[in-house]
């Protein structure tokens, strides 16, 4: 019912009114009805013979109904068969329905009807399974914004159809005085946000459309980067004071390194000197290829920040790498009287009596942000493999010291253009070369049929000395698939190369069994590793020198290039093998691309444009507002220069006193001042 003080919605007389549609869909007033946007638009100005449409397009067809019968069949399944005469064809159309009798009462003969769906191509038959379809109802107030036009399809609710939709919004745009502000100013070059919404609703064109379509993603990027230059200028805006010991960690670490660190690795060096000694918490994020040797750029700003009289942490996805993290660590710090204690759900080392004379650093998991754990002062945290982790988790993780400095690392290159998006907040450094010596690791493309050649090929590598991984989608055998899972994998590959040769590693084992299977595998003891992409992240296994991948075509590219940075990480020649079955020549391609280059920017971008953004970095744990029109691979000059003017606005108003109604859309997102007080 309409509510009764409102004098906008006067029912009148002698017509029952309907909930308000701006309910049923579950907005929180009448006003949200135009950010609501579209989910597609359908072309009803022209329409196109479906009979022209090839197997697997998508078409827009209206027409009248011809007949329409319902089948059942037994055991309660049943079919809604319709045959519709599409206008100005001669041909009919066969769309058909399964398990919803009730469109019997709708859709009956000498109905007019648009459909949408997939077309079905087989011989001479053309069908449409389960198309979306709207009545037509040329009597209806409005009839105008349904047909003859670019007509808009929205997200739809049970209780409410497109019709409604369409008409509640169109009443909204078209009542007198209707209008929205801009908040803040945008710059030149974009149409009025009132333009845009009525635009990204009911456009002219295709041209109109796109305009408004850019000017909403401006809104929307420009959000998302005035709440990084916030928390950019929040990491930025406390005074830290930092302590100077007599303690002299890095200049002897360095020396006493086996092999001299890379242009890069210096680079970095000095660009977190800087870094640790300026009056503001460090806020960086150490991007580099796997292998580039982002573990040693960690031990050195653990140490600077050691010398500074306080306790590091590093923090690790996974407990495999958090184990090889603290072996190296204690390898490389113990020497320097540094006490490196590992902490993760299932294994904690040394007691607090245990204080290292130089300090203390702590290696662990998830399980090292935990409320009852302590981090006495904490003065770094590093975060490895970061895109695992959320930004509510380094909040928390960050919340362990006061103010303390943060190192994130990648090993996924993220495009430049998502890294600001999303990690906007942070000064970036690069390690864009790898340590000398390292050999282009051969990478190729096989067959199913060819694997027997494969496993030859793994098993001459391996009376050499040198070891495998074999990776594989899934764990386990599923009905629904066709996939060949580890555990089959697992007992196959025990015939073809001896039952003590192979072991098997995946993420439902317990930590226990997995570090003791990696124990293995590491000290030589078997040589080939079965696995699922759990060994995707961070392990370093020298004589691994070969990588199988089976069903190559399940992964995504940045997937794929984090397998094969597993190998190569020694002096021998390095195999990466990939095994598939590609179903499309696009996903050949996409393979192809492997073979070609092992740059993972270049495959980072590739991936982006194929996969989009979310699929890569789980846009989800960012703690950004989502993005509804905006594109980030097709939207990059509106992204630089929503950047741009976020960061002038935060500049003039860190706190958005002064855009209260931008302050308001950006509630939910805003950050507490103080991150101990988040919790
Ligand atoms: P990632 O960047 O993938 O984390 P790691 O830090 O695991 O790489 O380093 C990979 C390997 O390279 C390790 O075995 C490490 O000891 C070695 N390494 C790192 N820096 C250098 C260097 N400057 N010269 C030679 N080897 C290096
Ligand atoms: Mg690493």
């Amino acid at each position: 019912m309409p509510d009764k003080t409102s004098k906008a919605a006067k029912p009148k007389a002698g017509r029952v009114a309907r909930p308000a549609v701006w309910k049923k869909l579950g907005l929180a007033s009448e006003e949200d009805l135009v950010f609501h946007f579209p989910r597609r638009y359908e072309d009803r100005a022209r329409w196109l013979n479906p009979f022209l449409a090839v197997d697997g397009e998508m078409v827009t067809v209206r027409g009248t109904i011809v007949t329409a019968k319902l089948a059942r069949w037994r055991g309660g399944r049943n079919c809604f068969d319709l045959i519709l005469q599409p206008l100005d064809q001669f041909e009919t159309l066969q769309l058909v329905w399964y398990n919803m009798p009730f469109l019997k009462t709708y859709l009956t003969p000498g109905r007019e009807l648009i459909v949408h769906g997939r077309i079905v191509v087989t011989g001479k038959k053309r069908k449409l399974a389960h198309p979306e379809f709207e009545l037509v109802d040329e009597d209806e107030e409005g009839g105008n914004i349904h047909l003859n036009r670019i007509t808009p399809v929205y997200p739809a609710t049970s209780g409410v159809n497109q019709r409604m939709i369409r008409a509640a919004v169109y009443g909204l745009l078209q009542r007198p005085g209707w209008t929205v502000a801009d908040v803040p100013p945008v710059p030149e070059g974009f149409v009025s946000l009132a333009q845009a919404l009525q635009g990204i609703h009911f456009p002219a064109d295709a041209a109109e459309l796109e305009a408004c379509r850019a000017r909403l993603a401006f809104d929307e990027l420009f959000a998302m980067q005035v709440l990084l230059a916030h928390r950019r200028s929040q990491a930025k805006s406390h005074h830290k004071e930092r302590l100077r010991t007599q303690l002299e960690l890095c200049a002897p670490f360095v020396g006493s390194l086996p092999f001299q660190p890379t242009a890069a690795q210096r680079r970095v060096f000095a660009e977190i000197d800087r870094d640790l000694a300026g009056v503001k918490p460090m806020n960086r994020m150490l991007q580099g290829d796997v292998g580039s040797g982002k573990t040693l750029v960690a031990a050195y700003a653990l140490l600077k920040t050691l010398e500074q009289g306080k306790n590091g942490a590093i923090l690790a996805p996974t407990e495999t790498l958090a184990e090889q993290h603290y072996r190296n660590l204690s390898r490389l710090l113990e020497p320097l009287e540094i006490s490196v204690r590992l902490f993760t759900r299932t294994r904690k080392t040394g007691d607090a009596s245990l204080f290292g004379k130089s300090g203390v650093v702590y290696v662990g998991t998830h399980a090292l942000f935990q409320e009852k754990v302590e981090l006495p002062n904490l003065g770094l945290g590093v975060i490895d493999e970061q895109h695992k982790f959320g930004v509510l988790q380094r909040q928390a993780f960050l919340a362990k010291g006061d103010h303390p400095d943060l190192l994130v690392m990648t090993a996924t290159p993220i495009p430049r253009t998502l890294c600001l998006t999303l990690y906007g907040d942070l000064d970036v450094s690069i390690l864009d070369e790898l340590p000398p010596g390292r050999q282009p690791i051969k990478t190729v493309l096989r067959s199913v049929a060819e694997l027997p050649r494969v496993w030859e090929f793994v098993k001459k590598e391996m009376a050499a000395g040198r070891q495998a991984y074999v990776v594989y989608p899934v764990l386990e055998e599923n009905e629904k698939s066709d996939l060949k899972s580890v555990q089959a994998a697992y007992k196959e590959l025990q015939q073809v190369f001896g039952v003590a040769e192979v072991v098997m590693l995946h993420g439902k084992m317990d930590a226990e069994e997995k570090s003791a299977r990696m124990r293995e595998f590491r000290e030589g003891r078997s040589h080939v590793m079965v696995a699922t992409s759990v060994i995707e992240v961070g392990v370093d296994v020298p004589s691994a020198t070969l990588m199988v991948i089976e069903h190559a075509e399940r992964f995504g590219l940045a997937q794929l290039h984090q397998l094969r940075g597993r190998v190569g990480r020694g002096a021998a020649r390095s195999y990466c093998v990939l095994v598939g079955e590609p179903k499309s020549p696009e996903s050949w391609q996409r393979l192809k691309i492997m073979e070609e280059t092992q740059d993972g920017f270049v495959l980072a971008e590739e991936d982006l444009k194929i996969r989009g953004p979310g699929n890569i970095l789980g846009t989800e744990q960012s703690g950004l507002p989502p993005l509804r029109v905006a594109n980030l691979a097709r939207d990059m000059k509106i992204l630089a220069r929503a950047r741009e003017f976020a960061g002038e606005l935060i500049l003039q108003d860190p706190q958005l006193q002064r855009h209260p109604e931008l302050k308001k859309r950006l509630e939910v997102y805003w950050p507490a001042a103080d991150p101990k007080a988040a919790n």
